[in-house]
C-alpha cells in the first residue's frame, strides 16, 4: 500500500493494539506501534508476541442465538484479525472457541510485521503527546508510569486498579414465587427484588461460603481488598451474622407474604431499564464458577439461575470511561487521543479486540474529516460502547458482553431470542453500511 502522510500511533500490542494498528493501516495511515515487552515485562505476560493470551486458551462460545456468538459475527464482518488468526490457530473445545495460544499470537505479530505501513518499537511509553493521533491500549496491567500519566491527564479519581464484580443473572431464571419487589422504606419500589432466607438457610449458606473453592490468585495480584468491596466470602469469615449487617441486612424490608421483616436478605437490583437481568447487590467474590452456581443456588429464589456474568476481583487499570471517554472513544478534552481494549472497561479478548477496531475506524474517520458513530446498542460492538461510555452509569464496573447490556425489542418472551438476533442482523448491517459510505 502507498505510504500516506497521515502518521498516528499505537500504544500497546495486546488484541486491541494489534486489531487499532492493522486497521489504521489498511486505511492507509502510517502507524508507529509501541510495545514495552520484551525489555519492560507485565506480571501476566511471558512472551514477546503480540496479542498474548494471558489466561485462558477459550475466547468463548460462537453459537450466533448467545451474546459471544454475535459478537464473534460482527467481528468477521469487519475482518477482525484476532478472529482470522483464532480460525487458523483453532483447538478442539467443544463449541467455544479456543486457541493454540502460541500460534495465535505468532499469527497476530507476523499479520502486524508483515504490514509496511506499521513500523513496531519496543519500548514503554510513558506519556503522551496529545498532539499526536495515538490510540492507547495497554491493557489491564497498563505500566505504572503510564497509568499515572493518564491519571494525571483523566483526574486520578478516574483510573481505577482493581475490579470487584458481582454477579449478573437472568431475569427469566429468577423464581420469583420466592422473592418480593421493594427497596428499604419503600414497598412500591421496584428496583429491587428481595430473595429472603430465614434463620436456618442463611447459617446453612454462611457455612457453605466459608467452605468454598476460591479462585487462587496470581502471583502479582495482592490478597488485599479495598474494605469498600470485600469479597462476600471475606466478609463472611469476619463473624457468621456479618453479612446480615452487610449486604444482606433486611433492615427496612417486609416480606408481604409473611407481613414480617426477613432474618437476612439477598437484594438484587435491575443491572438494565429493561429489568431483564439483576446484579447481586455487593456480591462481589472470588469464588470459583462452579461454586458461585451451587452456593448462590442455595438461595430458593435462585435454585435455578442463569448467570449472564460471575462475579470476580481481579488486577485490572480500567477508566472510568462513562465520565471521561466520548462515544468515538476519544477522551474528553484531548480530540486525537482515543482509547482501546481492557483499559476502556469492557472485559475479555473479544471484547478488547472490538474496541480496538472501533476505535481504529474512529481515529481514520477523525483523519478524514468525517463523522464517526458507533452501532446501535441493539448490536454486540453497539452495546459495549453503549455500556462504557453512557454518562448515567454510577459506580462503572468492566463489563463482558451480554444480552443484559443488548437493547432487545419489545415482544413477548418466547420471541425475544428470534427478534433480538433478527434485530442486531439488520443494525449491523445498516451500520456496516453507513461505514462503506463515510456517513
Ligand atoms: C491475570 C489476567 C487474566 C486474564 N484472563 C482472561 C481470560 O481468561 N479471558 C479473557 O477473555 N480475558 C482475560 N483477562 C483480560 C485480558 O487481559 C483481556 O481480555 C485482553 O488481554 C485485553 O486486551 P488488551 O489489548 O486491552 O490488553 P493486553 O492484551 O494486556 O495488551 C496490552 C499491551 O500493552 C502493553 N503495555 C502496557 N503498558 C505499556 C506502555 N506504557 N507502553 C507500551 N506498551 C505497554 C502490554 O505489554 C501488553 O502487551 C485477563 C487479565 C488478566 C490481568
Amino acid at each position: 500500500m502507498k505510504k500516506t502522510t497521515v502518521r498516528a500511533q499505537v500504544v500497546g500490542g495486546g488484541l486491541a493494539g494489534v486489531e487499532a494498528a492493522l486497521r489504521l493501516a489498511q486505511g492507509g495511515v502510517c502507524v508507529d506501534l509501541f510495545e514495552m515487552r520484551p525489555g519492560k515485562q507485565t506480571p501476566a505476560h511471558k512472551t514477546d508476541l503480540l496479542g498474548e493470551l494471558v489466561c485462558s486458551n477459550s475466547l468463548k462460545g460462537t453459537d450466533p442465538a448467545t451474546a459471544h456468538g454475535l459478537l464473534k459475527k460482527e467481528l468477521s464482518l469487519l475482518g477482525s484479525a484476532a478472529l482470522k488468526a483464532a480460525e487458523i490457530t483453532r483447538v478442539p473445545a467443544g463449541k467455544a472457541l479456543a486457541v493454540d495460544r502460541l500460534s495465535f499470537a505468532r499469527a497476530l505479530t507476523e499479520a502486524v510485521q508483515a504490514h509496511d505501513l506499521i513500523e513496531m518499537h519496543r519500548q514503554e511509553i510513558v506519556e503522551i503527546d496529545p498532539g499526536i493521533p495515538t490510540i492507547i491500549a495497554t491493557g489491564p496491567l497498563t505500566s505504572e508510569a503510564l497509568a499515572e500519566h493518564l491519571a494525571k491527564m483523566t483526574g486520578s479519581s478516574r483510573l481505577f486498579f482493581y475490579d470487584a464484580i458481582s454477579p449478573i443473572i437472568d431475569a427469566d431464571s429468577i423464581e420469583t414465587e420466592h422473592a418480593f419487589f421493594g427497596s428499604r422504606w419503600d414497598p412500591e419500589s421496584t428496583d429491587y427484588l428481595n430473595c429472603p432466607l430465614d434463620e436456618d438457610l442463611y447459617y446453612a449458606f454462611i457455612t457453605e461460603l466459608l467452605q468454598a473453592q476460591q479462585v487462587i490468585p496470581h502471583g502479582f495480584e495482592e490478597a488485599r481488598y479495598f474494605e469498600a468491596c470485600l469479597p462476600v466470602e471475606i466478609m463472611a469469615s469476619r463473624g457468621r451474622d456479618s453479612l446480615r449487617y452487610g449486604p444482606m441486612r433486611p433492615i427496612g424490608l417486609e416480606d408481604p407474604r409473611t407481613g414480617r421483616r426477613p432474618f437476612a436478605v439477598l437484594q438484587l437490583r435491575r443491572e438494565n431499564l429493561r429489568g431483564d437481568a439483576y446484579n447481586m447487590v455487593g456480591f462481589q467474590t472470588k469464588l470459583t464458577y462452579a461454586e458461585q452456581k451451587r452456593i448462590f443456588g442455595l438461595i430458593p429464589a435462585l435454585a435455578h439461575a442463569r448467570f449472564e456474568r460471575f462475579g470476580s476481583i481481579h488486577r485490572n487499570t480500567f477508566l472510568d470511561s462513562p465520565r471521561v471517554l466520548n462515544k468515538d472513544l476519544s477522551l474528553k478534552g484531548y480530540p486525537l487521543i482515543f482509547l482501546a481494549g481492557q483499559v476502556t472497561g469492557v472485559e475479555g479478548y473479544m471484547e478488547s479486540a472490538a474496541t480496538g477496531i472501533l476505535a481504529g475506524l474512529s481515529l481514520l474517520a477523525k483523519t478524514s474529516g468525517t463523522g464517526f458513530s458507533p452501532p446501535r446498542a441493539d448490536t454486540a460492538i453497539g452495546a459495549l460502547i453503549h455500556y462504557i461510555t453512557d454518562e448515567n452509569t454510577k459506580d462503572f464496573q468492566p463489563m463482558n458482553v451480554n444480552f443484559g447490556i443488548m437493547e432487545s425489542p419489545d415482544v413477548p418472551k418466547k420471541l425475544r431470542n428470534q427478534a433480538r438476533v433478527d434485530r442486531e442482523a439488520c443494525s449491523f448491517q445498516e451500520w456496516m453500511k453507513s461505514l462503506a459510505t463515510g456517513l
